[in-house]
C-alpha cells in the first residue's frame, strides 16, 4: 500500500481524495496554484507545494513542476483526480519513469479511449452497439455528406479528442454540416492538439446512462450499476442519480455485461466510466468511456456503500478487488446536484467572487462534497464546480424531497449559483414523473443554449 500520495488536483475531489487517504492512513501532499493559497485542500493535506501560478497551464498542469513536488515530498503515488492530468497518456508515462504510480488507468487504455473514433472501432469489434456514424476521421466535406446521408438528419460532428461537452455541434441540412466540419476542425486542433472530426447519428431526445467500472491489474472486471445523468445543460452534466428510472433490473443486467465487456476490451485497470445513450424504445449505443474517476462518483457510492476512491487507491497499489459482481446490491436512491459558480438566468456566465455567507445543508440523508467556506474567494481560473449536494432516500420520491429541502437550506452568497435553476428543476413535475430527456433544460426551461 501507498504511504505517501501527491493530490495533483485542486477544489473538491482533492478535498475527497485527502479524506478517503486519511481513513486509508496514507499521508498527502497538496499541490496548489498562487490563487489556491488558502484553500481547503491545501489545509487538510499533511504537505502542501506551490507548483506554479494561476493559470492551470502554470501550476496544474506543468508537469514539471509537478514531478518535481513529488520528488521533493517523496510520493509513491500520484492521484490525478478529474480533468487536468488525469487523462494525460504522457503524464503517466513520466509518472512511471520516476517510479511513482499513477492512481488511474495504464496509458494505453487512456490514449485508446482518449481518441473516440478508436474507442467507437475498439466496441464494435467487441460486439457493443455504438451509434451509427463514420469509422473513420472525416477527411474532407463528401466524407461528411456521404456519411451523413448513410445515416439520415439530424447528425452531430464531434472532436474525437473532445470531452466536457466541448466540441460537438448538431446539424440539421447539407449546410449547416460543411460549415460545423470546418470550424469543429479548426477548433478540435486548437483545444485539444487534434483536428480530427466525425460524424454520427444525433439521437432524438435519448437519456444518458453510465456504467461505473471498477477492475483490477489481475483483470477482474465487475460494474457497480448505472448513473442517470440525463439532466445537462449544453451536453454537460448538471444532475445526476443513481440508479435510474428508466432502467430496470433486466436492462441493468444487459447493459452492465456489455460494460464490463467494453472495459475488458480496453485492457482496463482502476475506475471508469462506459457511457451509453438510452433511447425511448430501449435500444442503446455506446458513445465513450471515461478513464478517470468522474465527478458524478457519489451517487454509486450512496447506493453501493462503496468507496469509490478508496478502491481505486487499492487496486493501483496492485490488490485484486475486495468483491464480485454479485456482492454489488443498489440499496436506496442517491441523487447529485452540481452547485456551480454562475448566473443560470444570464446563459451560465460564470459567477467568480468572494462568498461571504456560506451555510451548507445537513440532517438525514445529505452529503456535501466541496472545498467552499464562509470568506473563500471563487477564482476565475477554473472549473465553476463550488460544491456537489447529494441526497438519498429509500425511493427517489425520498431523495427529491429531502433534494427540495437541502436546496432550501443551503446558504452560498452573495455569488451567482446554479441553485435557483436546480430549485426549478426539483419543483417540475415532468422531473418528478421521471421523463427526462438530454434536452430537458433547453426544452423545457428555455434555458441552455442561449450563448
Ligand atoms: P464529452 O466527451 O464532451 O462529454 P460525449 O460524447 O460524452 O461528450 O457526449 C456528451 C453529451 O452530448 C451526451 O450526454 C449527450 O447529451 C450528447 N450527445 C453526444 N452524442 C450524441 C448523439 N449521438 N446523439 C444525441 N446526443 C448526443
Amino acid at each position: 500500500m501507498f504511504s505517501k500520495i501527491l493530490i495533483a488536483n485542486r477544489g473538491e475531489i482533492a478535498v475527497r481524495v485527502i479524506r478517503t487517504c486519511k481513513e486509508m492512513n496514507i499521508r498527502t501532499v497538496a499541490v496548489y496554484s498562487e490563487a489556491d493559497r488558502n484553500s481547503l485542500h491545501v489545509r487538510l493535506a499533511d504537505e502542501a507545494i506551490c507548483v506554479g501560478g494561476a493559470r492551470a497551464e502554470q501550476s496544474y498542469l506543468n508537469i514539471p513542476a509537478i514531478i518535481s513536488a513529488a520528488e521533493i515530498a517523496d510520493v509513491d503515488g500520484i492521484h490525478p483526480g478529474y480533468g487536468f492530468l488525469s487523462q494525460n497518456a504522457h503524464f503517466v508515462e513520466i509518472c512511471e519513469s520516476c517510479n511513482i504510480t499513477f492512481i488511474g488507468p495504464p496509458a494505453s487504455a487512456i490514449r485508446l479511449m482518449g481518441d473516440k473514433i478508436a474507442a467507437k472501432d475498439l466496441m464494435r469489434k467487441a460486439g457493443i452497439p455504438i451509434v451509427p456514424g463514420s469509422m473513420a476521421a472525416v477527411r474532407n466535406k463528401e466524407d461528411a455528406l456521404k456519411t451523413a446521408r448513410r445515416i439520415g438528419y439530424p447528425v452531430i460532428v464531434k472532436a474525437a479528442a473532445g470531452g466536457g461537452g466541448r466540441g460537438m455541434r448538431v446539424c440539421h441540412n447539407d449546410v449547416r454540416l460543411i460549415s460545423a466540419l470546418m470550424t469543429c476542425q479548426a477548433e478540435a486542433k486548437a483545444s485539444f492538439g487534434n483536428g480530427d472530426v466525425f460524424v454520427e447519428k444525433c439521437l432524438e431526445q435519448p437519456r444518458h446512462i453510465e456504467f461505473q467500472i471498477l477492475a483490477d491489474r489481475a483483470g477482474h472486471t465487475i460494474h457497480l450499476g448505472e448513473r442517470d445523468c440525463t439532466i445537462q445543460r449544453r451536453h454537460q452534466k448538471l444532475i445526476e442519480e443513481s440508479p435510474s428510472p428508466a432502467v430496470d433490473a433486466k436492462l441493468r443486467r444487459k447493459i452492465g455485461e456489455l460494460a464490463v465487456r467494453a472495459a475488458k476490451a480496453a485492457d482496463y485497470a482502476s475506475v471508469g466510466t462506459i457511457e451509453f445513450l438510452l433511447n425511448k424504445d430501449g435500444t442503446f449505443y455506446f458513445i465513450e468511456m471515461n478513464t478517470r474517476i468522474q465527478v458524478e462518483h457519489p451517487v454509486t457510492e450512496m447506493v453501493t456503500g462503496i468507496d469509490l476512491i478508496k478502491e481505486q487507491i487499492r487496486v493501483a497499489a496492485g490488490e485484486t478487488l475486495g468483491l464480485k459482481q454479485d456482492d454489488v446490491a443498489l440499496d436506496g436512491w442517491a441523487i447529485e446536484c452540481r452547485i456551480n459558480a454562475e448566473d443560470p438566468s444570464n446563459g451560465f456566465a460564470p459567477s467568480p467572487g468572494r462568498i461571504t455567507e456560506y451555510q451548507p445543508p445537513g440532517g438525514r440523508g445529505v452529503r456535501v462534497d466541496t472545498h467552499v467556506f464562509a470568506g473563500y474567494d471563487v477564482p476565475p481560473f477554473y472549473d465553476s464546480l463550488l460544491a456537489k449536494l447529494i441526497t438519498t432516500g429509500r425511493t427517489r420520491e425520498d431523495a427529491i424531497r429531502v433534494m427540495q429541502r437541502a436546496l432550501d437550506e443551503f446558504l452560498l452568497e452573495p455569488i451567482r449559483t446554479t441553485i435557483p435553476l436546480h430549485k426549478q428543476i426539483f419543483s417540475d413535475p415532468t422531473f418528478w414523473r421521471g421523463q427526462i430527456s438530454t434536452d430537458y433544460i433547453d426544452r423545457q426551461l428555455q434555458l441552455g443554449e442561449s450563448e
